[in-house]
């Protein structure tokens, strides 16, 4: 059945059980971050049923489509919202994060109109310079936001590992604690959201590498929620790519189609220049090799991010092939092969037209 990407939904329960238990004895709830999965529905209900409280999703597409399907979980939009899909957003999102007072002013107007109320979360830089409103200037939106009708201020939230790697650690979460304490004591409220950041959260939550659950010694503060999406889907620690202790890295599999098979040399012939997509890295020679001709390639994944089944490697990649080494396997014609994904390759494999989604049990 052509290229597809295989989802085992019992390893997808598993892996998010498991972590939404171990942050649990934390204080910490789990938002289940389904934008690797393009919104899919049947994943978000994995999700729920797991115990996850709230979805969060970057586009507003993803929550639209989530919606729709009847899935009943408070959706939260992760990404600032744009000016341009204000409506949309209040339609379809409970909550969203926000940096700037001039989009939760539309969002307060949007909400009027259709008589409803959205919660905001205000999104502190904390050092990884992708999004955030600076500390210092984080009570003077709250003032303004708590002011505003249909508009309820929900909390504060960073994120951090993203843009430059800014790993998450006493000093950084303790700051995002003392800011909700400092603010909920200005204004005379209790914040419900401190939502201390992503999967790469995790290893601070649990100190030491293997993120296992036991006693913590860590200063959790006011953090209670993270929003997980690689570690559910995929088993790793984003900080260093190990395997989560106890959980699945293969839920989801990559399969592509043997449409060539030939022994050949393994160095190639003629002028040089560059290649598809740009200056191929150089050959070592291995003299004759299994060549296999694999009908996927750049157009349905991140070919860079999959690691192949033993005993086989990838030599190479362009728009719809990947070029592998069978060394000793025999294979024939229409064989396929398959590949584990890292968190690019999961989000290129799900959101390409191309490839089958086959959800399993
Ligand atoms: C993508 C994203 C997440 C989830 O990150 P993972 O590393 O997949 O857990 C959390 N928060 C924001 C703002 C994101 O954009």
């Amino acid at each position: 059945m052509s290229a597809r990407l295989e989802i085992n939904l019992n390893k997808i329960h598993h892996n998010a059980h498991i972590l939404v238990q171990r942050l649990a004895v934390h204080g910490i709830s789990v938002t289940g971050i389904s934008k690797a999965t393009l919104g899919s529905p049947t994943i978000a209900k994995v999700f729920q049923n797991a115990g996850v409280t709230m979805l969060g999703d970057s586009r507003i597409e993803n929550l639209e489509k989530m919606k729709e399907a009847n899935v009943s979980a408070p959706m939260t939009l992760i990404r600032t919202p744009m000016l341009s899909q204000i409506d949309r957003i209040v339609e379809s999102a409970d909550i969203s994060f926000n940096t700037e007072l001039k989009i939760i002013k539309a969002l307060s107007r949007a909400s009027n109109l259709i008589g409803r109320t959205h919660g905001i979360v205000l999104m502190v830089e904390l050092g990884d310079l992708r999004e955030g409103i600076m500390p210092s200037d984080v009570e003077t939106i709250v003032r303004s936001v708590i002011k505003l009708p249909n508009i309820e201020f929900q909390g504060i939230g960073a994120n951090l590992a993203c843009r430059n790697g800014v790993t998450p650690d006493d000093k950084n979460m303790a700051e995002l604690s003392a800011l909700a304490n400092s603010i909920d004591k200005k204004f005379g409220i209790t914040m419900n959201i401190v939502s201390g950041g992503n999967s790469s959260n995790l290893e601070w939550v649990f100190r030491g590498s293997t993120i296992e659950g036991k006693e913590s010694s860590r200063q959790i503060g006011r953090i209670n929620n993270l929003r997980l999406g690689e570690a559910i889907l995929l088993g790793r620690n984003p900080l260093d790519r190990e395997p989560i202790k106890d959980l699945y890295t293969d839920a989801f599999n990559l399969i592509g189609e043997v449409i060539e098979f030939k022994v050949k040399p393994s160095k190639p012939w003629g002028e040089m220049a560059q290649a598809a997509f740009g200056t191929p890295p150089p050959i070592k020679n291995q003299g004759n090799i299994h060549q296999v001709l694999l009908a996927i390639g750049e157009q349905d994944t991140d070919t860079g991010g999959l690691t192949p089944s033993a005993g086989f490697e990838i030599l190479g990649a362009s728009s719809d092939h990947i070029i592998l080494n069978a060394k000793e396997n025999s294979l024939a014609i229409g064989d396929e092969i398959t590949f584990e994904l890292n968190y690019s390759a999961l989000l290129r494999s799900m959101t390409s037209p191309f490839v089958n989604k086959v959800m399993e049990e």
